[in-house]
């Protein structure tokens, strides 16, 4: 696998040059364009990782995952899906435009801004530190890593800036789909999306997913087989956003990107993949790291299809 691995990312190393690091949050314009790296974490035989795998990013929206599970475990499906959809968007991950134009008001699916911000308003804690508590340690027990921390520059640029994710989230308060303080839920948005990790990170949280919730590194069962098993269909369908028809094509397994370059895909029963490269297309996806999901799902055969 190492040496696969290798060649892989090896072959990959130049692809970032066709994208861009995200600018709208102007502390992600720093991002090293040219970091290239991926991480698999096998479950029948571990980890290997293999280019720029130990760079730090933040994870953005391979954070809503995260948040995603932990709503459905702590609420259950049934309130989940009342109050976000599960179908696959052809706009961006903050547009606006389909949210007032369909009645109800209800976001596509959980994995766009306005989606993940309505999923994150449904947890039962009491403010806005509670909330990214619960957040955290979700983190932490699907990556098996104790010491993830928030990117605080990262973090203080976003919620500074974010105009759409705040004009997402007060429209949905003006149509009654987003219970409770609106500042303190984007606080909690803002805080999961500038959660750093590294390729090792999101390749044993893909494993999580694969092994139906229990975490390989740690043993643990983090959430339930079934809350893993919606996770992992509503990556596949709407991980990439309106990119996700066409991995579903190329590359063929549940994933989720991020706008911080990094993209965590988990194959059932087989393993997690991480990967990075902050250079994304126009769809807000790692040029390289689609590319090396590519590659690697041709050479072992991951399709799911
Ligand atoms: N924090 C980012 C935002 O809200 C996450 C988007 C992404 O990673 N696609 O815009």
């Amino acid at each position: 696998m190492q040496d696969l691995l290798d060649s892989v990312v090896d072959g990959c190393r130049e692809e970032w040059q066709a994208g861009r690091t995200a600018t709208y949050i102007p502390e992600l314009a720093k991002a090293r364009a040219d970091a290239v790296g991926a991480s698999v974490f096998d479950l029948s035989s571990g980890g290997c990782s293999s280019g720029d795998f130990d760079y730090r990013f933040t994870m953005q929206s391979v954070s809503k995952v995260l948040s995603l599970s932990l709503a459905l475990s702590v609420c259950g499906e049934d309130e989940v899906f009342s109050r976000v959809g599960m179908d696959p968007l052809a706009d961006s991950f903050n547009s606006i435009m389909r949210l007032e134009m369909d009645a109800p008001h209800r976001p596509h699916n959980p994995l766009i801004n306005s989606g993940a911000i309505v999923v994150l308003s449904l947890l039962p804690y009491r403010d806005a530190e509670e909330r990214f508590a619960a957040v955290s340690d979700m983190a932490s027990r699907m990556t098996g890593n104790r010491s993830m921390s928030v990117n605080e520059a990262v973090f203080r640029s976003e919620r500074d800036t974010a105009a759409r994710n705040r004009s997402l989230a007060w429209f949905l308060k003006s149509v009654g789909n987003l219970d409770g303080d609106v500042d303190d839920i984007l606080d909690t948005y803002f805080r999961q999306c500038s959660l750093e990790a590294d390729c090792r990170d999101l390749a044993v949280l893909g494993a999580t997913l694969a092994a139906d919730g229990m975490n390989p590194v740690t043993g643990e069962q983090v959430v339930p087989p079934r809350v893993a098993e919606i996770t992992r269909a509503i990556m596949a369908t709407c991980g990439m956003y309106n990119g996700s028809g066409e991995f579903a094509v190329t590359v063929g397994i549940p994933a989720k990107s991020g706008v911080g370059g990094g993209i965590s895909a988990a194959v059932r029963g087989r393993m997690g993949i991480g990967t990075c490269g902050p250079a994304l297309d126009g769809k807000g996806n790692s040029v390289a790291g689609m590319r090396i999901l590519q590659r690697l799902s041709e050479e072992l055969r991951l399709r799911i299809y």
